[in-house]
């Protein structure tokens, strides 16, 4: 079993467990599953990795989760061409934005927009805001609706915020899942369902998967994405990313979110350097990484 990390060590080690499964998986998105996984030769960061990073700097410069700064991130970052590989909701968004939309009024609206593009990039927010309280409640689901104007996308962001607070809250263990932590804190959904229907499987992932999807919608992504980092429990971080990606389908987000989520279980330490450093990138993600990862803990000792 590993050593338990410190705050520090969990923040950097869920943004940079998400980077890695957002680069591997990335090599293998939209191949039907299961897959025979090795690692890319060359991988690539996505939206995934790029939007969490934007949100990270946002949330640095106003020192809180402005929804509107982290709106304005956004879009610099699309006009700058940083974000790759967005999915239709949210390019959509940062195409309104970019056009003077309004961040509030930018996000998709109807059944195509409950993706899983508000769930991959809310993974900072965990270490900040605590979904108990309602004004934070509100803030979380401004900055889902920022792309993604929609109860279950928001409800799918919910589901990886609650299951990263439960590792620093000391609750998930190898015996309480990720899966039941979640679904007790969320309210009455698709995806709430799904993740009940998971809590009961006892297969292997890309069983899982073929048998209840593994898509970029939110309802397939992020139910998958917790039962497949469960498996952190017993398996180094790699291994439960490679797991992952034999699912096939959105395998660049399932793995980015089943990645955040060991990622911070096992910490800094357990997301070995050697791997992120052959990731092919303009952006330095382990610098951003760490320097969020000094920002919450600062955060976390004032009064
Ligand atoms: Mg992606």
């Amino acid at each position: 079993m590993f050593a338990s990390p410190d705050l520090k060590s969990r923040v950097a080690g869920c943004l940079l467990g998400g980077a890695l499964g957002d680069a591997w998986g990335s090599a293998y998105e939209g191949r039907t599953g299961p897959i025979s996984f090795h690692v890319p030769e060359r991988s690539a960061l996505s939206d995934d990795t790029e939007l969490t990073l934007a949100t990270c700097e946002a949330i640095i410069e106003s020192d809180c989760v402005e929804p509107a700064n982290v709106a304005s991130h956004f879009v610099r970052w699309f006009r700058a061409g940083r974000i790759h590989g967005m999915g239709s909701s949210t390019y959509k968004a940062m195409r309104d934005l970019a056009a003077g939309t309004h961040w509030a009024l930018a996000g998709a609206r109807g059944e195509y927009a409950a993706g899983s593009g508000a769930a991959m990039r809310i993974a900072p927010l965990a270490f900040l805001l605590d979904p108990v309280n309602p004004d934070h409640r509100v803030i979380i689901r401004d900055v889902c609706r920022i792309t993604h104007h929609s109860d279950e996308a928001y409800v799918g962001a919910l589901a990886v915020l609650l299951a990263i607070r439960s590792v620093v809250a000391g609750s998930w263990s190898p015996q309480t899942t990720f899966l039941a932590l979640a679904r007790d804190n969320l309210p009455d959904s698709a995806v709430r369902d799904r993740i009940g229907q998971l809590m009961q499987a006892q297969l292997p992932a890309s069983d899982v998967a073929s048998r209840f999807g593994a898509s970029g919608h939110v309802v397939d992504t992020v139910p998958l994405a917790l039962y497949c980092a469960q498996s952190i429990a017993s398996n180094n971080l790699a291994d439960v990313l490679a797991m992952t990606i034999t699912c096939g389908g959105d395998t660049d987000t399932i793995a980015s979110i089943a990645g955040q989520l060991a990622g911070t279980v096992v910490g800094v330490a357990g997301v070995p350097s050697d791997l992120l450093a052959a990731i092919h990138s303009g952006d330095n993600v382990v610098a951003a990484a760490h320097q969020f990862a000094d920002f919450v803990c600062n955060r976390s000792r004032q009064p």
